[in-house]
């Protein structure tokens, strides 16, 4: 674990310990869910998203929209203070703006409950380009992380309703904002635990869900399989609930994307990832060219990887390295 950012808890998540000495391990009524991977990715690389980029309205609506779905499957503020958004202002192109990430929990119970698992994925993209590029929707880039963070949210607040477990990790889902510049949003996340209502640092695992629409030959990159010792194992006990994947794993984390900030300061981190292609930061990533089938079958799998972790005590302990941090 890296020094620097070692940080006194101020407020250790005790919003979400009140809720679950309250409500134990069930979760308010939900309501029927009524979009899927297509349903949500088509929203969210929708041309009044502005193609997400900073600055814009769009951005908002996409903020808006995400944070909508996660109340309404009946996830709690995972901020401080009982808020679901955690605002960030800076100059860009020389004026102020001000973007958002947006964080909601599933608070666990019994003896892991104060060790949490951090589902993360970025809802920003690039905006709009010049006349002749217009928008870019980013479908790939992160409509689809994104549709998948909130899938795996619903499945698991239905699941949470009627889960006998005595001893259950917290489940954290983040959607960032500004990956595109900077990973902005991740790192001031990272760099501001006292904001959050639990505590980063008895954070168990960091998953980033970051482009997984475009399936191809079945083939799912695992990124990061080094930054804990037993991700092998979790690995390959997920893979058997979703046997037609092919999973690649890289052992270094090779992306720059939102799991480095967490990498960096010792928290295992894994990004499930299908792969570039050549509409990679092009207008041409649309929402017909994802392969929805493909991304559910990514949430399929992240589904039983949390599964796994979510559970069993023995997914605990830091990297033995920390990775070195690449925040300023
Ligand atoms: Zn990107």
């Amino acid at each position: 674990m890296n020094d620097r950012y070692h940080v006194h808890m101020k407020r250790p998540w005790c919003f979400l310990a009140c809720l679950f000495l309250i409500s134990g391990c069930a979760a308010p009524k939900l309501p029927q869910p009524t979009q899927d991977f297509r349903g949500l990715v088509e929203q969210l690389a929708d041309p009044s998203m502005e193609g997400r980029g900073l600055g814009t309205a769009g951005l908002d609506r996409a903020r808006d929209f995400v944070l909508q779905q996660l109340q309404s499957d009946g996830l709690v503020p995972a901020f401080s203070d009982n808020q679901y958004l955690q605002a960030i202002s800076f100059r860009f192109r020389s004026r102020a703006v001000t973007i958002h990430n947006i964080a909601a929990g599933l608070p666990g119970c019994g003896d892991l409950a104060e060790q949490c698992i951090i589902v993360g994925a970025h809802y920003d993209h690039l905006g709009i380009g010049t006349q002749r590029e217009g928008i870019f929707p980013g479908a790939d880039d992160n409509a689809s992380g994104t549709a998948a963070m909130l899938l795996l949210a619903r499945r698991w607040a239905q699941r949470a309703e009627h889960d006998p477990a005595a001893s259950r990790r917290t489940l954290i889902f983040v959607g960032f904002s500004s990956e595109e510049h900077d990973l902005r949003g991740s790192r001031h996340f990272v760099t501001h635990p006292e904001a959050l209502a639990f505590d980063l640092h008895r954070a168990a695992a960091m998953i980033n869900l970051d482009m997984v629409g475009r399936l191809r030959e079945r083939t799912l990159y695992v990124i990061g399989n080094q930054t804990a010792p037993w991700w092998p194992q979790a690995i390959m006990a997920a893979h058997q609930h979703t046997p037609e994947l092919q999973l690649r794993p890289i052992p270094i984390v090779l992306a720059v994307a939102d799991h480095e900030p967490f990498a960096g300061i010792g928290i295992p981190v894994l990004q499930l990832f299908t792969g570039l292609h050549e509409d990679y930061h092009q207008p041409s990533d649309v929402a017909w060219k994802i392969n929805a089938a493909g991304g559910e079958l990514v949430v399929d799998f992240a589904d039983a990887l949390l599964q796994e972790l979510a559970y069993d005590p023995a997914y605990t302990g830091r990297t033995t390295t920390a990775l070195e941090a690449s925040t300023p």
